[in-house]
């Protein structure tokens, strides 16, 4: 049987410990998944793909059941090209849903045949985000135990101010 692989798309501008519970979870369910970094040309990203990748790559380890790599351009035709039959994608509060809904319904227009799923995160990931981690560490602030080491040690370079 073909092994059943899930992507997990997003910025990761950085990857927090919160994308990690999703992945870790997905594996439950899927036989691999793919951590794929999505360019989005709307935002203003803080680190650069070579970075995210790195980062990533060090914090999952050499784990054979998860990939890590990155596309440009639709979610649909990364998830065509890499054979995927589906979609993992996180929930934290009450309002990703609504974008998470109107991502999912786009990404089955354009492809009928992947499935969005969603996982609950950890509890105590609910508040984390890229951007209120970014935030934080951009203030002076510790962000430790909410990303993993590798994530700090780069957040370090860029704000050599922030706490650890
Ligand atoms: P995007 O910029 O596309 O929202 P992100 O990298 O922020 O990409 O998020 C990718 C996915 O990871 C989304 O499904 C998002 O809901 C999920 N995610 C982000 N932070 C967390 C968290 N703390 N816990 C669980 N899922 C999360």
């Amino acid at each position: 049987m073909e092994p059943k692989k899930a992507v997990h798309p997003g910025s990761f501008d950085p990857i927090t410990n919160g994308h990690l519970d999703i992945v870790h979870r997905g594996l439950c369910v899927f036989d691999k998944v793919i951590i794929a970094i999505g360019h989005n040309p709307l935002k203003n990203d803080l680190f650069t793909t070579e970075e995210k990748l790195a980062m990533i790559r060090e914090s999952v380890g050499d784990n054979p059941r998860i990939e890590v790599d990155s596309f440009e351009g639709l979610l649909v035709d990364y998830v065509q090209k890499v054979d995927a039959c589906g979609i993992l994608r996180g929930l934290r509060v009450i309002s990703d849903f609504e974008m998470e809904l109107q991502l999912a319904l786009m990404n089955r227009r354009l492809y009928d045949e992947v499935e969005t799923f969603f996982l609950m995160t950890d509890f105590n990931n609910l508040f984390v985000s890229s951007t209120i981690i970014k935030t934080t560490a951009a203030a002076g602030g510790s962000v430790e135990g909410l990303v993993p080491e590798a994530v700090l040690i780069k957040l370090k370079e860029k704000f050599p101010h922030m706490k650890v």
